[in-house]
């Protein structure tokens, strides 16, 4: 077992590799823990088995068993029949679980930092924003679900007459299907509503991730939900996919867009509804009046954490001419100075990429741009001397628009400067993708962004940040426009999606038909006349 540490802070080449102290994978993972995370993946007596890896090392993690189509339906029918004792209870006592989970997460904080990083090759910092989004989301709809939820008067069609409440009930049985690039946070996070809604949850995680969702439903369960309201299911992922489709009462889908258009094909298909939270091709926009020191710093969180393997960060960079060329001396010694890291410790600014495919993609986009003329700022390399799957932090110049990168979602530690002279360009230019996840404004005069930013067609934009501000203020929408997505996560949309909104109207003294002797003629006159009374006293 290699053991997870440079012991070197010299720089081999480009970017400097962090020191470390030497841990392996075993002592993050101990295979005692691996057999006991495993049980828990619904499965028949010989299921077949998925290899994950540590991105750091290339070592082996874990034999995960998959689940067969069979498998899947299993779940569903223990998750069914779990999910009506669920829903029966108090809303305030199924929150109160989120908000045990919230202090048990923090408490498991450097256990559950292990093993996000041993199955992603993030580095520990990066790890941590993932505890941190994942207590905070516990937190909020533990606090705010039952209000979300509370039964709702609304004006009945005569007043007094007719009293009518709108009521949330449960779904039913929600099927999850998450990627592997935040495996806490996104497991977590879009499945907390679910329970406080009254729902089971059916989740697949991605198989690289599963060690690490599995001790997170470890946790949900010691904070007091009850077992088979959380089922797992593992497997590949057009096999298993389309069978938590098949029986789910709705998706909650996070995934590439391509990937979202089936998933949602097969949902209308059925008649269900679905959340669809895909890629991104995500701008920030330097405005000339922008304090360039901050924007600096700010570009390389949102450009390359978690390698630029979240959906939210930052691939394409909008700079005023007039102070282009400040930003990017600022910008590129920033990033040239990034640590690359390997290790369990903290310290590391950048870590791996997670696969093969990954690092094929991010080499494919960078090679093919400059061929077609981008310069290379900075990295542009893999880097083995450090893991097999490393990549430098990466600024490209001069990148032209028949070149992949600038259109298609790298993610990955890339990012492309584009120039700009008038905003109103810049704008449009930010406009010009089919995506719609994230974006970001940079400019000392808030007034002037936040009218930027109401101009740019992205589900969240944020203000003198890159991405984090929009996503942890979880009281508020999260999530795409056009091939971005459908639907939201966080705040009232990212609980209500998972009911079923019903009327009920109470009618009482006077039915809806002629009465007190009047016959029909009598009834419509008096009909006309209150239609009349109603709107001249505003009433709604
Ligand atoms: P992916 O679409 O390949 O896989 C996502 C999940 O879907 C995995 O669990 C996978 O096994 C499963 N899957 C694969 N094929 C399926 C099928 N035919 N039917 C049903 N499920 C199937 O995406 P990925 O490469 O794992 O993740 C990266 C992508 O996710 C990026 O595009 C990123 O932008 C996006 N993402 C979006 C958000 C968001 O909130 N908008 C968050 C994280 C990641």
């Amino acid at each position: 077992m290699t053991d997870i540490s440079t012991g070197s802070s010299t720089a081999v080449q480009g970017n400097p590799v962090a020191t470390s102290g030497a841990r392996s994978v075993a002592d993050a993972v101990p295979p005692q823990l691996v057999t006991r995370l495993v049980s828990a993946v619904v499965t028949g007596d010989q299921p077949t088995l998925a290899t994950s890896r540590c991105p750091f090392t290339g070592d082996v993690l874990a034999e995960i068993p998959e689940s067969s189509p069979a498998d899947v339906a299993t779940a569903f029918v223990r998750a069914r029949a779990a999910q009506l004792d669920w829903a029966k209870r108090p809303v305030r006592e199924r929150a109160a679980v989120l908000l045990r989970f919230h202090d048990l997460v923090l408490k498991h904080r450097d256990e559950l930092l292990d093993l996000i990083q041993v199955e992603t090759g993030k580095t520990r910092a990066h790890a941590f924003e993932e505890v941190l989004a994942s207590a905070i989301e516990a937190r909020h709809y533990g606090r705010a679900g039952a209000g979300y939820l509370k039964p709702r008067r609304r004006g009945g069609v005569f007043p007094v007459l007719t009293q009518v409440l709108e009521l949330r009930q449960p779904k039913g049985v929600i099927g999850q299907i998450s990627p592997w690039n935040y495996p806490l946070a996104l497991f977590t996070g879009d499945a907390v509503p679910a329970f406080v809604a009254g729902n089971a949850v059916v989740t697949k995680p991605d198989s690289q991730t599963a060690l690490t969702a599995l001790r997170a439903r470890e946790l949900m369960i010691e904070a007091g939900l009850p077992a088979e309201v959380w089922q797992i299911v593992i497997g590949d992922g057009p096999v298993v996919g389309p069978e938590v489709v098949a029986h789910a009462d709705y998706v909650s889908f996070t995934g590439s867009t391509r990937t979202g258009r089936d998933v949602a094909q097969r949902a209308a298909a059925r008649l269900i509804g679905a959340s669809m939270e895909l890629g991104g091709k995500n701008a920030m926009l330097v405005l000339a009046d922008a304090d360039l020191d901050k924007a600096a710093e700010g570009a390389v969180r949102a450009c390359f954490s978690s390698a630029g393997q979240l959906c939210i960060s930052i691939e394409r960079l909008y700079v005023a001419s007039s102070v282009a060329d400040a930003f990017l001396e600022k910008f590129v010694a920033r990033t040239k100075a990034l640590k690359l890291g390997n290790s369990l410790a903290w310290g590391a600014d950048m870590g791996s990429l997670v696969s093969q495919r990954q690092l094929d993609t991010v080499t494919r986009h960078v090679e093919d741009a400059v061929k077609n003329g981008a310069e290379v700022l900075t990295g542009g390399k893999p880097r083995a001397d450090v893991g097999p799957l490393f990549f430098e932090p990466t600024i490209l110049d001069g990148v032209t628009t028949e070149s992949a990168v600038c259109n298609e979602e790298t993610f990955g530690p890339v990012v492309s400067i584009y120039r700009f002279d008038d905003e109103e360009e810049a704008v449009a230019r930010a406009n010009g993708t089919s995506y719609g996840l994230n974006s970001s404004v940079w400019s000392k005069n808030l007034r002037h962004a936040k009218a930027v930013a109401a101009r740019l067609h992205t589900g969240t934009v944020n203000v003198n940040e890159g991405y984090a501000p929009a996503y942890a203020s979880v009281a508020a929408p999260m999530g795409g426009m056009r091939d971005s997505g459908i639907g939201r996560r966080h705040g009232s949309e990212g609980i209500l999606k998972y009911t079923e909104v019903q009327t009920v109207a109470v009618q009482r003294v006077m039915q809806m038909t002629p009465s007190f002797g009047l016959d029909d003629e009598g009834y419509a006159k008096l009909l006309g006349k209150s239609l009349g009374m109603l709107k001249a006293l505003r009433f709604k």
